[in-house]
């Protein structure tokens, strides 16, 4: 049976209210917001994706850890392997802002990058 889902869409500072009719997993109307808000919607509701950041041990470096970010978002359900894998990343310093320091993480052609550049201990 057909049920309307509502969600805010941040895709521009508009943030329009959707109202989503939804039957099980499939979209079949998306109304109160333009195509772009479509878009959203199917992804948000059906493929949801969200940026990660956090850190990876760095061996020999200045500072324990370094401070990583995704280059894009990557699959919700991917969240939590992610973090768990990144768990195990050493790195040896020194590393620079951007470098990438997990490639493909989990085959999901996302990278794994650093946010910022740390030098190596003692020099
Ligand atoms: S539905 Fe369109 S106008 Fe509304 S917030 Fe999304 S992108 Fe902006």
């Amino acid at each position: 049976m057909p049920e309307i889902k509502e969600i805010y869409c941040v895709t521009c500072p508009k943030g329009c209210k959707l109202s989503v009719l939804m039957e099980g997993e499939k979209i079949l109307e998306v109304k109160h917001g333009c195509k772009r808000g479509t878009d959203y919607a199917h992804e948000e509701l059906i493929h949801p994706k969200r940026m990660v950041a956090t850190s990876v041990q760095l061996d020999g470096g200045m500072h324990p850890l370094v401070a990583v970010y995704t280059d894009k978002p990557i699959d919700k359900t991917l969240i939590h392997p992610l973090l768990a894998r990144l768990r195990e990343v050493h790195v040896p310093a020194p590393v620079k802002m951007g470098d990438i320091l997990l490639e493909n993480a989990l085959d999901s052609g996302v990278n794994v990058l650093a946010s910022r550049s740390v030098e190596r201990k003692g020099g």
